[in-house]
């Protein structure tokens, strides 16, 4: 308990002294030193393998303290569970025992199979399949802390519309690490385009396929997974606190930020219980939409209650207000944004939003 507490300490610690524009490279080291890189590790490979709902717990309490850090956390666990799902044995043995600390990183770059650039008539990444290797030809348009990547956990489409997903060391002769972006918020997770010119991937490497729909396979979080509703419920949390402090000294804040914190404690229930039982009434969507309409408006509440102080850069919350903004567009399904599009121009499911 008093090393999860000390772990939380360091992370809100980086995060006010560095902000969001630095990778935040003492907080994975705090990580890795209080086990938390071992959480989704299979244990035959050094791991914890930690149930689901303990898991969620964990991202809602890390994101509350370091959404930064939490984030990079959860790009580096997407890959590990794509590895542990894999039927190749030769590429766990490869990466798992190694990622067990922080002397080797892996992420992914898997949203042009699901989110990203589905209006194009050609996928981003194409996979030729040789008797050897696969050879990659294109541009992952997403990928976090790529820079500091050993391994990239991505996907390729062949000619025939099957697809493929690979550990791609970072290593190999065309892999172009591409400048990251300067981002709304979340700067410093170094998110940015890999691209790939013919790229020679031993076929050892391949985690899965040729299939159709690869990422429909396995496990590894996915699009809107509840993970990334627990990362917008421990971001939600942050701002609640803030409007509980706030409240202590002045009234008229009292009833807003006890609505908050009921609603908060209603989704996080609901997302852990769902994380635990597979009796619950809840979908990964429906949890990801309240999730998303949560964050959202408590970081305005916030930002409201901690008035034109809190507009200035570097106030708390300005900072949660725009990484709140993160959660409308990262790993969110087509249904989530409908909804969250809907409650922006109140119409309801009656209404077209084209008419
Ligand atoms: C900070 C951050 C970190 C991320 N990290 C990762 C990561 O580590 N790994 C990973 O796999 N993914 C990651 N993602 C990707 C994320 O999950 C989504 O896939 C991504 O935000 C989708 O946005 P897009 O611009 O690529 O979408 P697109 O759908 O490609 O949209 C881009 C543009 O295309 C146009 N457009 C969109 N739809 C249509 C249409 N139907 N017809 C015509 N034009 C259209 C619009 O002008 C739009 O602005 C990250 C995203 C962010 C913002």
């Amino acid at each position: 308990m008093t090393d999860r507490l000390a772990l939380l300490e360091r992370l809100r610690a980086f995060r006010e002294r560095h902000g969001e524009e630095h990778w935040p490279q003492e907080s994975l080291e705090a990580l890795s030193n209080a086990d938390v890189l071992r959480w989704t590790i299979p244990r035959e490979y050094g791991g914890l393998a930690i149930e689901d709902a303990e898991l969620q717990a964990g991202y809602v309490e890390l994101s509350e303290a370091c959404l930064l850090t939490t984030f990079i956390l959860t790009q580096r666990n997407g890959a590990i569970q794509r590895l542990a799902s894999s039927d190749n044995e030769s590429v766990k043995l490869r990466w798992l025992p190694r990622l067990c600390t922080d002397e080797c990183f892996a992420t992914v770059g898997i949203s042009h199979l699901t989110t990203s650039r589905q209006h194009w008539r050609r996928p981003p990444v194409m996979a030729e399949l040789r008797e050897d290797c696969v050879v990659l030809q294109g541009e992952v348009p997403w990928v976090t802390g790529a820079a500091h990547a050993d391994v990239i956990v991505t996907g390729a489409t062949c000619d025939d519309g099957r697809q493929l997903l690979v550990a791609l060391p970072t290593n190999l002769p065309g892999v172009e690490i591409r400048p990251h972006a300067e981002l709304l918020a979340l700067t410093g997770s170094h998110t940015g385009p890999v691209r790939l010119n013919d790229v020679r991937v031993p076929a050892t490497e391949i985690i899965a396929g040729p299939v159709e729909r690869v990422m429909q396979r396995g496990k590894g979080g996915g699009t809107g997974s509840l993970t990334t509703s627990a990362l917008a419920v421990g971001h939600a949390a942050q701002a609640v606190r803030y409007l509980q402090a706030e409240a202590e000294r002045r009234e008229d804040l009292r009833p807003i930020a006890e609505t908050f914190a009921r609603e908060l404690e209603a989704v996080r229930g609901d997302l852990l219980f769902t994380a635990r039982s597979e009796q619950s009434p809840y979908t990964a969507e429906s949890l990801r939409t309240r999730a998303n309409s949560l964050v959202l408006r408590a970081t305005q509440a916030m930002l409201a209650a901690a008035k034109g102080a809190g507009f200035v850069k570097g106030h708390p919350a300005e900072r949660a207000v725009r990484e709140a903004m993160f959660f409308l567009v990262w790993s969110c399904p087509q249904p989530v944004l409908h909804a969250a599009l809907q409650e922006f121009a109140c119409v309801g499911d009656d209404d077209s939003l084209l008419g």
